[in-house]
C-alpha cells in the first residue's frame, strides 16, 4: 500500500488569512501532477459541526453527498478539486469530545483517567488519518482552523507535533500562513508579528516547514533571507502570496511562486511536468473577459454577510463564465421588501434569485418579490425555501388559498401547501436530523429541467425539514404550477415549473453545493443565460 502523505496548514497573527484558499490552491496543484488529493478542515469550536450555527455566525453551512453539515471552506475544497468531500473531511472539537465521552461511557478506556493528552489527541490523529487510511489519496491536506495561540487550537497543535515525530518529516510537512503587515507611514513590511507567531508554534514543539505570507507588496529577497533565518526555514520555503484579484488566481499565483515544487521535495514525492491548468485556465479567461453584465438580485435575509450564500455567489461566477457574462449580484434583503417599494428595488435586474433560509423573519418580502418576477416574465430561481416561497405565492395569488403558508412559519394556516414530514414529526434533536446529503429526483421528460441537465435521473444534495404538501398536488399542477422533478422512492416534490413563464424554476435542494469551476451548475448556467436573454 502507498504511504499516503499529510500536508497540514496553521495559520498565524491573524484569522481570516484565507487558509482554506491557500490549501485548496495546493491540492489544485498536486492534483493537476497527478497525485490523489483531499482536504480536510478541523474545526476547534465544541458545536459538532455548524448545522446548528446562525450563518451570520459562521457563514453558509455546506452540505456534503454524504449529508454532512459542514464549514464553508468545504465548498472551495470541491469547487477547486472537483470531487466530492465528506463526513469525514471536517472535524470539530465538540465531534472530537463527542467520541471520546461515548468511549469513556462505555467502558473503553478500562478505568485510565481520560485526559487531552493522549486522549484527545489519539482522537484527532485517528480523524485526521481516517481519509489517509481510505488508501482512496496519495496526499491529505489537513487545514488547522484558527490561529496558533488560540487555546482552542493546542490540542490539534500537539497532535500534528506527534504524527509529525511518528511519520518522519518526509511524510508529513507543516505549511504555517501568516501575514506580513505593511506599515503605510514608514513605507515597510514587517517580519515581527510572523516570527512571534512561528516561535509560538515552536513552543508546542512544532517547527513550520514551509511559510506561506500574505502580503499587500512584494516580499524583497531581503524580507525573505530575514524570515527565513528567523523562522527555521529556507528561503525558498518562504512563499509570498499577494493579495489576489478572484480567489480563483491563487493556484496560478502559488505555481509562480513554486509552492507545490517545495511541497514535493519535503515529501520525497516524484516531480512531475509544471501543470498547465488548461481548464482553468480557459475558465479564468472567460471570468475575465466578459462580453456583457447582468444583473441578478439575491433576496435572503442575511445578505448583510454575503459569506452566508456563499456557494451560491461563486455558482453564479462559474456560470457567468461559461456564458461570458459578468454576473453582479444585487443583495436585496428580504425584510426590506414590501409591496410598495418592490418595483424600485427590482428595478434593472435581469433574474432574481430567492435564497434558503429558515424561520419566519423576511419571507413575506420573499414572497412579493416572487410575485412580481412571476407577473413580470422575469427569470426566478427558487431555492429551498426560495421553492417553498413560489409555492406559497402561487397557493395565494392563483388557487387563491387565502393566508397559505408552510407549517414552519404558521402551524395554525389552514392551507399548509409546504408542511413538516410524517419523519421528521417526532424530532426533538436539532443537529444532523434534517433531510440531507444526495437524493435522486426523477424528471418529469416535458419539463424544462429535463432540457436543462440532459438526463432523467439527478442526485442534488438537501437540506431541509418541510417538503411540499402532497395534498395539493392535483391543484397546483391544474393551475398551471408543474411539479417537474418528484423523488423516486418517496414521492417528494423536488423541483416546481410555470411552463408559460420564460425562467421559473424552484427546486427544494441546494444545486448550489454541487457548482464546481470544471462543472459549472446546469441549472445556474441556464439560469443566467436567461437572465442575458430577459436582458
Ligand atoms: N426552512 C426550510 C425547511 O426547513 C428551508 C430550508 C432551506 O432553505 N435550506 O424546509
Amino acid at each position: 500500500m502507498i504511504q499516503t502523505k499529510y500536508v497540514f496548514v496553521t495559520g498565524g497573527v491573524t484569522s481570516s488569512l484565507g487558509k482554506g484558499i491557500i490549501a485548496a490552491s495546493l491540492a489544485k496543484l498536486l492534483q493537476e501532477r497527478g497525485f490523489k488529493v483531499t482536504i480536510q478542515k478541523l474545526d476547534p469550536y465544541i458545536n459538532i459541526d455548524p448545522g446548528t450555527l446562525n450563518p451570520y455566525e459562521h457563514g453558509e453551512c455546506y452540505v456534503t453527498d454524504d449529508g454532512a453539515e459542514t464549514d464553508l471552506d468545504l465548498g472551495h475544497y470541491e469547487r477547486f478539486l472537483n470531487t466530492p468531500t465528506s463526513q469525514a473531511n471536517n472535524v470539530t472539537t465538540g465531534r472530537i469530545y463527542q467520541s471520546v465521552i461515548d468511549k469513556e461511557r462505555r467502558g473503553d478506556f478500562l478505568g485510565k483517567t481520560v485526559q487531552v493528552i493522549p486522549h484527545i489527541t489519539d482522537e484527532i490523529k485517528h480523524r485526521i488519518q481516517l481519509l489517509g487510511n481510505t488508501g482512496k489519496f496519495d496526499i491529505v491536506l489537513t487545514e488547522i482552523g484558527g490561529t496558533v495561540g488560540d487555546i482552542e487550537s493546542l490540542p490539534y497543535v500537539e497532535a500534528v507535533r506527534q504524527l509529525q515525530w511518528e511519520m518522519g518529516s518526509e511524510n508529513a510537512i507543516v505549511i504555517h500562513l501568516t501575514l506580513i503587515p505593511y506599515l503605510a507611514t514608514t513605507g515597510e513590511l514587517k517580519t515581527k508579528p510572523t516570527q512571534h507567531s512561528v516561535k509560538m508554534l515552536m513552543q508546542s514543539g512544532v517547527s513550520p516547514n514551509i511559510l506561506v505570507c500574505r502580503s499587500e507588496h512584494p516580499l524583497s529577497d531581503d524580507i525573505k533571507r530575514k524570515l527565513a533565518l528567523f523562522c527555521n526555514v529556507h528561503e525558498d520555503e518562504v512563499i509570498e502570496a499577494l493579495d489576489a484579484e478572484t480567489i480563483y488566481d491563487v493556484p496560478n499565483l502559488m505555481l509562480k511562486e513554486g509552492l507545490d515544487i517545495v511541497v514535493i521535495k519535503k515529501l520525497k514525492l516524484p516531480l512531475s511536468d509544471t501543470p498547465k491548468l488548461l481548464k482553468w485556465n480557459d475558465f479564468l479567461t472567460k471570468f475575465k473577459n466578459p462580453k456583457s453584465t447582468v444583473t441578478i438580485a439575491l433576496v435572503g435575509k442575511y445578505v448583510e454577510l454575503h459569506d452566508a450564500y456563499k456557494s451560491i455567489s461563486e455558482a453564479l461566477i462559474h456560470a457567468g463564465a461559461t456564458n461570458e457574462v459578468r454576473v453582479v449580484i444585487k443583495w436585496i434583503h428580504s425584510e426590506k421588501l414590501t409591496p410598495k417599494n418592490v418595483t424600485k428595488k427590482l428595478e434593472g435586474v435581469h433574474g432574481v434569485i430567492v435564497a434558503p433560509g429558515f424561520g419566519e423573519r423576511g419571507i413575506e418580502g420573499k414572497i412579493e418579490a416572487i410575485r412580481y418576477v412571476r407577473e413580470n416574465n422575469i427569470p426566478f430561481f427558487g431555492i429551498c425555501l426560495g421553492m417553498q416561497m413560489a409555492v406559497i405565492e402561487f397557493a395565494r395569488h392563483i388557487l387563491g388559498l387565502k393566508d397559505a403558508n408552510s407549517t414552519e412559519m404558521n402551524t395554525a394556516t389552514k392551507f399548509p401547501v409546504i408542511d413538516l414530514m410524517e419523519s421528521q414529526k417526532n424530532i426533538t434533536q436539532m443537529g444532523g436530523t434534517m433531510r440531507l446529503g444526495a437524493w435522486d429526483c426523477k424528471l418529469d421528460k416535458t419539463s424544462k429541467a429535463y432540457k436543462i441537465y440532459k438526463s432523467e435521473l439527478i442526485l442534488e444534495r438537501h437540506r431541509h425539514r418541510y417538503e411540499f404538501n402532497d395534498a395539493f398536488l392535483k391543484a397546483f399542477n391544474d393551475a398551471g404550477m408543474k411539479t417537474t422533478g418528484i423523488n423516486p422512492k418517496t414521492g417528494l416534490v423536488e423541483i416546481i415549473e410555470l411552463p408559460n413563464h420564460p425562467w421559473f424554476i424552484g427546486v427544494q435542494y441546494h444545486p448550489e453545493y454541487k457548482s464546481t469551476v470544471l462543472n459549472p451548475h446546469p441549472l445556474f448556467v441556464a439560469f443566467v443565460k436567461a437572465s442575458l436573454d430577459y436582458k
